[in-house]
């Protein structure tokens, strides 16, 4: 049936694919030049149902691209000195150029003391502090890995945020906080960061040229609260339970998808729009990584 529906839906699964292809082709012309081959670590502490399967997506997208990976698997009872020491061995083999260290992390252990123990250069979440910090540089380092899909799936679809205004809705430290500096220095917009204190947020939202939104609250926005013509990017991915599917939930974005959709130029749908680009960069980051270590 003819697509009828004047917004474009931007398609996080289509533009990864193609970043995947053109990572499997750089890694094939390392592979014939005789270079060694990108290398990531997962380091995954316990057994939670979601972490497993982002790190099973993560080692199945390596596999995909021929880098090599090692997954390192802990009890949770691992105690943070012991988990420290693992993350320094990492640090020390310089056969491995990259790795990360799934969250959640057990409430004993300081995720702060164990993201900020990683090298940044082999941070390829972008997580540490001097990552983070490293955005404002004039050359950053490693960019934190969403946001980076998010400017990466905004460039792809040619769309230019210079000069416009971008409003972000969520100031995490791993999402909306990245995001908002990037969409400022690299993007060039104008930038304006709504969290949970912000007073009316539709007065905000309404004002928005892009539209980003990383809550983790479904149907935090909805039709009303959206300028005709705005690009909105749905980071939120919360799942909520649902007897139809076999797993028994479905992933829901931020966005109240069916009232704001008619009212965008375009728009990511959830699941199939900025998840399917968080592991992409990964991959890139892991690539640059890789490139840059001279060890
Ligand atoms: P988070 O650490 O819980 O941060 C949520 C942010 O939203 C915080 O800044 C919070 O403010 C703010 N907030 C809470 N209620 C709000 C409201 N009513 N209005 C405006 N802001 C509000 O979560 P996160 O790690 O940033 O993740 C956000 C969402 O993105 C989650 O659904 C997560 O699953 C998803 N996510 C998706 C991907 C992907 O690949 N698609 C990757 C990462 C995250 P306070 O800090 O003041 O509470």
């Amino acid at each position: 049936m003819a697509n009828t529906n004047k917004y474009t839906l931007i398609d996080g699964r289509k533009v990864a694919s193609e970043i995947k292809k053109e990572i499997a082709d750089r890694v094939a012309e390392l592979k014939r030049n005789n270079k060694k081959l990108p290398h990531l670590a997962i380091i995954l502490v316990g057994d939670d149902g979601g972490s497993t399967t982002y790190v099973d997506g993560k080692v199945k997208a390596c596999k995909e691209v021929g880098f090599h990976y090692s997954l390192l698997r802990f009890a949770d009872t691992i105690s943070e000195e012991r988990l420290l020491k693992h993350v320094d061995q990492i640090n020390n083999d310089e056969d491995i150029d990259g790795f990360i260290v799934q969250l959640p992390l057990p409430p004993r252990i300081s995720v702060e003391r164990v993201t900020e123990k990683v090298l940044p250069e082999k941070d390829v979440d972008g997580f540490t502090n001097e990552n983070f910090g490293s955005i404002t540089s004039a050359n950053p380092h490693i960019f934190p890995a969403t946001p980076f899909g998010v400017m990466e799936l905004l460039r792809r679809y040619n769309v230019d945020t210079n000069g416009k205004h971008c409003v972000v809705v969520g100031a995490s430290r791993l999402v909306g906080a990245p995001l908002s500096m990037m969409l400022a220095e690299q993007g060039r917009a104008t930038v304006t960061i709504c969290h949970k204190y912000t007073k009316d947020l539709a007065s905000h939202t309404r004002q928005a040229d892009i539209l980003l939104v990383a809550v983790g609250k479904p149907g935090l926005i909805t039709g009303d609260m959206v300028k005709e013509g705005v690009v909105v990017i749905d980071i939120g991915t919360t799942r909520v339970e649902d007897t139809t599917k076999e797993r028994g939930f479905s992933l829901k974005g931020d966005v109240d998808f069916d009232s704001v959709a008619p009212k965008c130029s375009m728009i990511t749908p959830v699941p199939g729009g900025v998840g399917p680009m968080t592991i992409v960069s990964l991959l890139m980051n892991t690539l640059k990584a890789a490139e840059q270590n001279t060890r």
